[in-house]
């Protein structure tokens, strides 16, 4: 398959300009449904990456004055340029990542639509002008752009995770460090050459790749030059990151793991409820941070729901993502298979049933079947780890009370789904519920225009939103008398 990558941008990007790694050394990227390699980029030193920040940290002072409305017009073309490039950025991820073409296409209009949002809200950065109680001066507020940040994204949404951090970076005036994750570089070097097009000026977003994240990461956080951290991926390296931001006193913002509960009360539509499991578990196959994690069900709709769901599951059509009427494609690696394959057995032993699928299929490539598992234990270990894969535990709970307590025993909190037909009781549960995000009869919460973010060890600030542009500023006071 052709990468849609001339060679030069399998590169750094660094100051605008394409260049190898200073080691000279590249790493090799492959695609999860067959392990073939399909490409390689530079394998970047700390070095590179010191560049990389200086290159950032002398276009910072140019993009943070440039007029507001010219950095949205930027954006918004490269919104453009993006949803018109759609087929070849699908197909792109799909190699590198594995996902089928259909999550594949909803991935560019998601990525794609946080360009958007934040091309509009690029010219709506607020501010506020208020008299100080005494009476003796007033309180002049602006929010300006944080100076150069540190993004660090995952590989299961290589373009989204990318631009729901560059989007508002970029409206908000700060200059970035782009590093993505080592199994998906290229969509991230892809959306660079998107943004050159659209008109960004060089230096204002740089990319380093790397097969060593550790040293990198680190050389790019310690540099002075730099002020935030974003970054999106599981929770232990995050604490990781926290630990190293603290050295710089870094502002931080961290979408981490999640362990999401699907919650059908009693009075769920049970339909319906089965149409938004689907969507909650298989996008991109269940590797997604709010992935459904674990379905409490109450005992008077379980076995409906249960053997509906089942039968959906065992018809998605798993597969090559790249074949048309593929539902689900591989898992990104081997590991990723043989820890699916370890929680599924831990259950199993311990008397959960497999209604559909259970156990991985031989290669080539890394797959695992959808499946259904029924009558799981509340000790197994698949209700307490993040699966990452298109296994759906369910849990038979006796009432509301129970299904919010199991529901809220965890140290997660990204996101949570309640599926009941009376949106009062609904909403009442929502707010039992310990996260930062809540689903009601939905299986779908990510909108660019929304807050993105959970609460315990899922992480701190939100992507998304009003709120995901001012991540990027600092509220500047001035006490101003006239
Ligand atoms: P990961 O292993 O934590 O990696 C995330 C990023 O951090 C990658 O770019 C990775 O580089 C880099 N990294 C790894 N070790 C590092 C280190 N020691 N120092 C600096 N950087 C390091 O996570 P992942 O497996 O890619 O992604 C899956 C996780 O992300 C899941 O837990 C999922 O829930 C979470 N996630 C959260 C959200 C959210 O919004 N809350 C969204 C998507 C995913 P390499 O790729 O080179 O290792």
């Amino acid at each position: 398959m052709t990468t849609g990558l001339s060679p030069e941008r399998s590169g750094l990007l660094i100051g605008g300009r394409w260049r190898p790694g200073s080691s000279g050394g590249t790493f090799a990227v492959d695609d999860p449904a067959s392990g073939e390699v399909i490409a390689s980029v530079a394998d970047a030193t700390p070095d590179d990456a010191l560049a990389a920040v200086a290159a950032a940290a002398e276009a910072a002072p140019g993009w943070a004055a440039t007029p507001p409305r010219r950095r949205s017009e930027v954006l918004h073309r490269a919104f453009e340029l993006l949803v018109a490039r759609t087929d070849e950025v699908a197909l792109l991820i799909s190699s590198e990542n594995g996902k089928a073409l259909a999550d594949a296409r909803a991935e560019v209009a998601y990525a794609a639509e946080f360009l958007r949002w934040y091309a509009e809200e690029a010219v709506r950065v607020p501010g506020r002008l208020g008299r100080a109680p005494s009476g003796g001066n007033q309180i002049l507020v602006r929010h300006e752009p944080i100076g150069v940040v540190a993004l660090v994204t995952p590989w299961n949404f290589p373009a989204a995770m990318a631009t729901r951090k560059l989007g508002p970076a970029l409206a908000a005036g700060c200059t970035a460090v782009l590093k993505p994750a080592g199994q998906t570089p290229l969509t991230a070097l892809l959306l660079a050459d998107v943004l050159a097009e659209a008109g960004l000026p060089a230096g204002a977003v740089n990319m380093v790749t790397t097969s060593d994240p550790g040293p990198v990461v680190d050389a790019v956080l310690h540099h002075p030059a730099v002020r935030m951290l974003s970054f999106t991926g599981s929770t232990e390296v995050g604490k990781q990151l926290l630990r190293t931001a603290a050295d710089s006193v870094l502002r931080c913002s961290m979408e981490l793991g999640g362990n999401a509960p699907f919650l059908v009360l009693d009075d769920a539509d049970v339909a319906a409820a089965v149409d938004g499991a689907m969507v909650a578990k298989m996008r991109n196959g269940g590797q997604a941070c709010t992935a459904a994690n674990r379905f409490y069900v109450d005992r008077r709709v379980a076995a409906d729901f249960t053997q509906a769901l089942a039968e959906r599951m065992a018809a998605v059509r798993m597969g090559d993502g790249k074949e048309p009427g593929t539902g689900c494609g591989p898992l990104v690696d081997a590991p990723s298979v043989a820890k699916v394959a370890r929680l599924v057995a831990d259950a199993r032993a311990r008397g959960a049933r497999a209604l559909t699928g259970g156990a991985p299929q031989d290669g080539p490539g890394w797959f695992f079947p959808p499946t259904v598992l029924a009558e799981v234990p509340p000790d197994a270990l698949i209700l307490q780890e993040e699966i990452f894969g298109p296994v759906a535990p369910v849990v038979v709970v006796d009432g509301e009370d129970e299904a919010v307590c199991a529901a809220n025993a965890t140290a997660s909190g990204l996101v949570s789904y309640v599926y009941s037909r009376d949106l009062g009781r609904a909403l009442r549960v929502s707010e039992r519920l310990e996260a930062g995000m809540v689903a009601v009869n939905r299986g779908l919460v990510s909108d660019p225009a929304a807050p993105f973010g959970g609460v315990k060890e899922s992480g701190l600030g939100r992507e998304g939103g009003q709120e995901g542009l001012l991540e990027y500023t600092e509220a500047k006071y001035v006490a101003v008398s006239w």
